[in-house]
């Protein structure tokens, strides 16, 4: 949604308020799709807080479907968005560090998908496991460890070792 800040940026001491729809059915994140399971409204307020300048306060809550790092089941994460910007008239002198990030504002008007979909990818988390002590996928069969051992040699040696160890293998199969 496009929304134009004019009034914000010349009323001082204006708040306003406003609770939006986040509409998207997945988080797009380093090249993966990550569908949108449950969400909150985004609500955002705008303070102006003096001539030109406008803080933004933004809150948004959601739970998005990722796969576990190790064994590839999804698992719902709650993913909490909260952020303050502070926003910059174009005419007026920019006081603020941010300017070069703010890429969601275009003369008066803030891009407010931009902005929630920049938070929230700031927001996704690095390392996501279904539980602390996940068994994860045997690298030899591929079974879900969680559910069954399958007693295959798991050992991993030095991968140095591994490498000459393939070579090894390719060599035989000749
Ligand atoms: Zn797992
Ligand atoms: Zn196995």
């Amino acid at each position: 949604m496009i929304m134009n800040l004019t009034d914000v940026f010349t009323s001082e001491g204006k708040v306003k308020k406003i609770s939006q729809t986040y509409d998207a059915g997945n988080v797009s994140y380093m090249g993966e799709n990550y569908p949108v399971v449950d969400k909150s409204d985004v609500s955002l307020t705008f303070t102006n807080i003096g001539t030109g300048r406008i803080l933004l306060e933004g809150e948004l809550s959601l739970t998005v479907e990722i796969p576990c790092d190790r064994c590839l089941q999804s698992v719902e994460v709650p993913i909490g968005v909260s952020f303050v910007h502070e926003l910059t008239a174009p005419n007026e002198e920019n006081v603020s560090e941010e300017e070069e990030e703010q890429c969601f504002m275009s003369g008066y008007e803030l891009d407010t998908d931009t902005l929630i979909s920049n938070e929230i990818l700031i927001n996704m988390p690095v390392k996501v496991l279904c539980r602390e002590e996940c068994k994860g996928i045997c690298p030899v069969c591929g079974q879900n460890r969680n559910e069954k051992e399958c007693g295959c040699d798991t050992f991993v040696p030095d991968p140095r070792m591994a490498a000459i160890k393939d070579i090894f293998n390719a060599n035989k199969e000749v």
